[in-house]
């Protein structure tokens, strides 16, 4: 269980990490707590001299260490002893991550820590189980496949839940032998430059995990169009991720995960239990206040049921407590930024004045910081930036549908596809809607991820290509040789 603390006590780490120095450079972008909008720190701006510093670190580490070509429970090891270290200073990292982000230090060690380590040794467990294979081929010939790591895997990941996606990049990464260098967002960088440093400590050599710091328009845009970057992993917004394909296809060809935005659908069916699609759908929106890619932001229920279902919502929504992230009873988040807070404004507001009701919300709270009221939107325009924009703030709309394939056709979303939501205790209705919604994941009766690493996530559609968790990303950070023997 963690502590409430006081932020101005706890020392920021604040650098590019490369090899094993932490390069120290307090200029660049300003940085505010979410929960008081205090200025705290500033992040550097890393241009394309630091970026080619830790990729040419990356690459020299990879031959002198040997990390990709040693005996791969080695590796298995050594990331079990990273994980120990992650576990151990959980409440510090915890506390960097709540200063910076949107996450409640309760949430921060207790899931986003706790799961980071528990996904590094997911990964790391994969180093000595997944490999090529032996294939059939003409009696005269050997045929082989061979999986070998690609390099250099150049990483960049967004502010929502920092170590967490972090963790998503460097832990596949590593465990299929590769080096990475990371671009964390520049609002969010402490974990990240945390769990590196702890890395070295726990015995993966020096060189093999970098954090370059910087905006996506310098530092990102260096390091994906590096010469030594061989695999690029990325997540963020769609729009980001276009700009990363189109920089990458202009420079160099090289392999791409995206994992990137969504606007997700909740089907609630009237066979539905009620008070637990509730408790679900709230859990989905209110989580991070909303600022998660798979958050279900558009409701799509029957009708005969949505006057019932929208009491149980709204009391499930206003249930939350908002404080700051440093208080251990807060469990409603800001939301990030100035910025942001004031896009989720204007955002509700046209939805507003173009004729949606409020049913709760549609505004920022009275207090300190970024934080804004969990709001139900009903009678939204079908072309309203209010259902088909992803807002990432705690907002979700209804939509009422009359027949099964009325809800079917209202869950198509133009763009995204990345997860949804269906609530329905006929099974055979279920697996209808599982089969026919397009998106990377659904949940059954159930909303959010668990934690069953194996699963992976990642989305159709505008929502990315290419998967984070699961077999396959291991697999993706791998690259095939066959290989045919004459005998
Ligand atoms: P963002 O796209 O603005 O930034 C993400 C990262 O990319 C940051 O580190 C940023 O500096 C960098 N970046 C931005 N433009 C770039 C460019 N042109 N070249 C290289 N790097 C660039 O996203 P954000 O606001 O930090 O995060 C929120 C977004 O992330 C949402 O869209 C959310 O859905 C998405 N997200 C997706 C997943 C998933 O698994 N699909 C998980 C978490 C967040």
């Amino acid at each position: 269980m963690a502590s409430s603390f006081k932020p101005e006590l706890v020392e920021m780490p604040i650098g590019h990490w490369i090899g094993d120095r932490l390069i120290i450079d307090s200029s660049g972008i300003e940085l505010q707590r979410p929960s008081d909008g205090i200025n705290y720190a500033s992040c550097p701006l890393g241009g394309p001299e630091i970026v080619d510093q830790a990729v040419s670190t990356a690459k020299a580490a990879l031959k002198t260490s040997g990390w990709g070509m040693r005996r791969p429970r080695e590796r298995t090891e050594v990331m079990h002893r990273w994980a120990d270290l992650i576990v151990a200073e959980g409440e510090k990292i915890g506390q960097l991550e709540s200063i910076s982000s949107s996450r409640p230090i309760a949430q921060s060690v207790s899931i986003d820590v706790a799961v980071t380590a528990e996904q590094i040794r997911f990964f790391a467990e994969m180093a000595d189980k997944e490999g090529g294979d032996v294939v059939p081929t003409d009696g005269n010939h050997l045929g082989m496949i061979l999986s070998e790591p690609y390099g250099v895997v150049g990483a960049i990941t967004p502010w929502n839940v920092p170590v967490s996606m972090a963790g998503w990049k460097m832990a596949p990464a590593l465990a299929a032998g590769n080096a990475i260098v990371l671009k964390p967002s520049e609002l969010t960088p402490f974990s990240t430059i945390y769990i590196a440093q702890l890395a070295i400590k726990a015995g993966i050599p020096a060189g093999i995990v970098n954090v370059v710091l910087g905006d996506g328009m310098t530092t990102g845009a260096s390091l994906i169009a590096h010469s030594d970057i061989a695999k690029v992993s990325f997540t963020g917004s769609t729009l980001a991720g276009g700009a990363i394909m189109k920089k990458i296809a202009s420079t160099q060809i090289k392999p791409m995960t995206l994992e990137l935005g969504g606007k997700s659908p909740q089907i609630v069916f009237p066979s539905a239990d009620l008070k637990v699609a509730a408790r679900c759908i709230a859990g989905s929106i209110m989580l991070n206040a909303g600022q998660t890619c798979v958050a279900g932001t558009r409701l799509i229920i029957d009708q005969r049921v949505s006057g019932e279902f929208m009491g149980l919502l709204a009391a499930a929504m206003t249930s939350y407590h908002a404080g700051p992230t440093w208080d251990a009873t807060s469990n409603y988040s800001p939301v990030i930024s100035a910025h942001q807070i004031a896009r989720i404004e204007t955002i509700v507001d046209a939805a507003v004045s173009e004729g949606a009701e409020a049913i709760i919300g549609g505004k920022r709270m009275d207090r300190d910081g970024y934080f804004y009221e969990p709001t139900i939107l009903s009678g939204v325009e079908k072309d309203s930036p209010a259902l088909v924009e992803e807002i990432f703030g705690p907002v979700i709309t209804v939509q009422t549908f009359g027949d099964e394939e009325e809800a079917f056709e209202l869950s198509d979303h133009p763009t995204y596809g990345l997860a949804a939501g269906v609530f329905s205790k006929d099974l055979s209705q279920a697996m209808r809607a599982v089969k026919r919604v397009e998106a990377g994941t659904v949940w059954v009766n159930r909303y959010g991820r668990s934690r069953d690493h194996i699963l992976p996530t990642g989305g159709y559609k505008a929502s990315g290509i290419g998967k984070d968790l699961g077999k396959e990303a291991y697999k993706s950070n791998r690259r095939l040789k066959s290989v045919l023997i004459e005998i």
